[in-house]
């Protein structure tokens, strides 16, 4: 049986946390457009620098760029039996993009898992995320702090504030969720594919909650 799953929420909800942990869990990769644009990012490939500039300001990149990223993604042997969209999509049209993409490489439905977080929680996660660049996990300075001061647990890479974890970048970034990327509940609801999570409490507490809901049959 494939999984092929998709965590909405927004910033700071805890998708790349839980999505993690669900790979691990499945045996599925992660797939965040997110990690694979700050890499390009970081490898200054022509795609890493036309996003950067979005990027750093808070806004979403052009959808044709991630569609572009994903499809590819998708196409490789280890996610035949399924994957963990985090991050994507985030629009409309990528959502549109994606259904395209999966029939056409014969893939079963989609099962989509909306992390609900209320704005202040959020603020507070965003405000003291630490992320480890070479392996993609996250910590918090506070809430879900690594063992050792600045050093990732999972492969000992250096964590750094993202440049997109300052105030102004954030509200930019809440705003382009509630403009472009909340709709995207209704049209899976509609499409009756979406579960809703709440994704306060413990972090193993809430990957319970998600794995109850795909046991349940979202
Ligand atoms: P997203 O990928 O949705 O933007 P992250 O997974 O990066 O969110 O989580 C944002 C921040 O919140 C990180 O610092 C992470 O360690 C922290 N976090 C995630 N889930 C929880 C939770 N259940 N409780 C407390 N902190 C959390
Ligand atoms: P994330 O790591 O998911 O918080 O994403 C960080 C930034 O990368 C976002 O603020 C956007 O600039 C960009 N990004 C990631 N995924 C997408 C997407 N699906 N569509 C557009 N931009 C994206």
């Amino acid at each position: 049986m494939q999984r092929n799953l998709i965590l909405l929420g927004a910033p700071g909800a805890g998708k790349g946390t839980q999505a993690q942990r669900l790979a691990a869990r499945f045996g599925i990769p992660q797939i965040s457009t997110g990690d694979m644009l700050r890499a390009a990012r970081r490898e200054g490939t022509p795609l890493g620098k036309k996003a950067e500039s979005f990027m750093n300001a808070g806004q979403l990149v052009p959808d044709e760029v991630v569609v572009g990223l994903v499809e590819e993604r998708l196409g490789k042997d280890d996610a035949k039996l399924g994957f963990i969209l985090d991050g994507f999509p985030r629009t409309i049209p990528q959502a549109q993009a994606l259904d395209t993409v999966l029939k056409k490489l014969g893939r079963d439905p989609l099962r989509v898992i909306d992390v609900q977080v209320p704005e202040a929680t959020l603020l507070e996660r965003l405000g003291g995320r630490l992320s480890c660049p070479k392996c993609g996990a996250t910590y918090h300075v506070r809430l879900n702090p690594p063992k050792q001061a600045g050093i990732c647990d999972a492969c000992g890479g250096a964590l750094v504030t993202r440049a997109d974890d300052q105030p102004e970048a954030i509200s930019q970034r809440l705003r382009e969720y509630h403009d472009k990327t909340a709709p995207l509940v209704d049209y899976y609801r509609k499409a009756g594919l979406e579960r809703a999570v709440d994704g306060v409490g413990d972090l193993e507490v809430v990957l319970g909650r998600i794995i109850e809901a795909l046991a349940s049959g979202a």
